[in-house]
């Protein structure tokens, strides 16, 4: 989402001033910052990151240096009470300003702050998105109500807003025509989608998943983030259904254990997760699974922990996103004490990141002898290589000749390692 919302910010600039991407900041004229709080690391980054730019900005002070995205939201005035040389902070909701706050910091060397959450107008004032390589993105909705107790998401990105079906078809058939062989619909929780459909009723995600689906040369489409108190019996169907639609699906569970998720605020219980997988699989046996999880939640025991672990080994992921618990400044979470030892939370996370490679270890060597359906994306890093995805999203490298990029083609998948699989195109060309 926020190399999406990078990418945006990058194509305002392009529009409004000519500006191009530069590979060193002490090359730019503006350097913007596009910031993540879900975690206190990736805070303390910021910070370390801005005392590089100060000093290009000692020797040219016509440097603009702006702060956006959570951090900038999060923090506001503060960023700049602490490094006075930040000309522009700003939050994820209003970066379609950014021309005109970069304006009023050209004319009088300004401060400008702009964190207010206004209603979604943001995309009536951005650039139509760009296709970089064969993917292309669309935000359909925005910001979280869910309010999951650790979690800053709600505080930063706002409320729920669904954007109208209209827009995000027209996005979406735009993204087609211009190259677009993989298109990803982004929010926070997609499932929660809730818009004005073209037809002028309400549509839920599903609706919305048909009528994407159906356009004209879409040929493989994902979403991210789904939560799963909305995965519906409707949206576990849609994978068979939608021909376009990839066996591929993240859905976070944070955890195994029902009290942690009920302190969580999670809003289901283990049941119900594997209530969805079991209905996920009915309709597409093969569908590929990967999660997150946070180990060392306030009060989590060694109990709440084997539940974890054996939620994973019931479901068994290809892949998952694994955190230390990092108690975020105004959360209902960050109230109770972090009472998890960090040599805990430390021990906890390399169990569940062990076995959780064991069993992607598996699911890749069960790809061996198959024949896939590739799509092939570049050249790959090995001389004389391509590189492309399987349906379910695993990277293939296999011989051949870099003309065939952009194609859809059979490889025979003859070996697997821990992050990606070696094939043979099944018609050599
Ligand atoms: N909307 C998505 C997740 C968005 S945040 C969902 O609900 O599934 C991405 C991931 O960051 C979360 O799934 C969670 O695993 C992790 N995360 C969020 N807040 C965190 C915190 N305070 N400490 C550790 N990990 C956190
Ligand atoms: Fe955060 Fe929960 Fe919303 Fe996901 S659903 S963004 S974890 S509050």
């Amino acid at each position: 989402m926020n190399v999406y919302d990078s990418s945006r910010m990058s194509d305002l600039m392009q529009e409004a001033y000519g500006l191009r991407i530069v590979d060193e900041p002490q090359d730019a004229d503006v350097i913007l910052m596009n910031t993540c709080s879900i975690r206190e690391k990736a805070e303390d980054k910021v910070y370390s990151e801005l005392g590089r730019y100060k000093q290009i900005k000692d020797k040219r002070p016509d440097l603009i240096i702006g702060v956006g995205g959570c951090v900038g939201q999060q923090e506001g005035d503060r960023i700049q009470k602490r490094a006075p040389y930040v000309d522009i902070v700003f939050g994820p909701q209003s970066y379609h300003r950014l021309p005109e706050m970069v304006n009023e910091v050209r004319r009088g060397r300004v401060r400008v702050t702009a964190t207010d959450m206004p209603e979604i107008e943001k995309f009536d004032h951005l650039p139509q998105p760009k296709v970089t390589g064969m993917t292309g993105y669309v935000t359909i909705m925005e910001g979280c109500d869910k309010f999951c107790t650790f979690c800053i998401v709600p505080y930063t990105r706002g409320a729920e807003i669904s954007r109208p079906a209209a827009d995000i078809l027209k996005e979406c058939q735009a993204l087609i025509d211009n190259g677009a062989k993989d298109i990803s619909l982004l929010g926070q929780n997609v499932n929660g989608y809730l818009g004005e459909g073209i037809d002028g009723k309400e549509w839920g995600f599903t609706q919305l998943l048909y009528a994407v689906g159906a356009l004209e040369g879409m040929q493989r489409l994902r979403f991210s983030t789904s939560h799963p108190m909305e995965m519906t019996t409707e949206l576990a169907e849609s994978f068979a259904e939608i021909p376009a639609l990839m066996p591929y699906l993240h859905l976070p569970v944070q955890s195994g254990s029902n009290n942690t998720l009920k302190a969580m605020h999670r809003g289901h219980q283990r049941e119900d997760y594997f209530k969805s997988i079991e209905e996920l699989r009915l309709f597409t046996p093969d569908i590929a699974l990967s999660s997150d999880f946070i180990v060392g939640f306030p009060g989590e025991s060694d109990e709440d922990f084997a539940q974890t672990l054996d939620l994973v080994k019931r479901v068994g992921f290809d892949s998952a996103f694994c955190f230390k618990y990092s108690p975020r400044p105004g959360t209902p979470a960050a109230k109770a004490e972090d009472n998890v030892a960090e040599d805990v939370k430390d021990v906890r996370l390399q169990a569940l990141l062990s076995l959780l490679r064991e069993q992607s270890k598996t699911r890749m060597a069960q790809q061996i002898g198959k024949t896939l359906d590739v799509l092939i994306e570049k050249k790959s890093k090995n001389e004389g290589d391509l590189q492309g995805r399987t349906p379910d999203f695993r990277i293939v490298h296999f011989k051949g000749n870099p003309r065939l990029i952009g194609q859809t083609l059979a490889v025979t998948i003859t070996e697997s390692y821990a992050m990606s699989l070696r094939g043979e195109l099944v018609i050599a060309a």
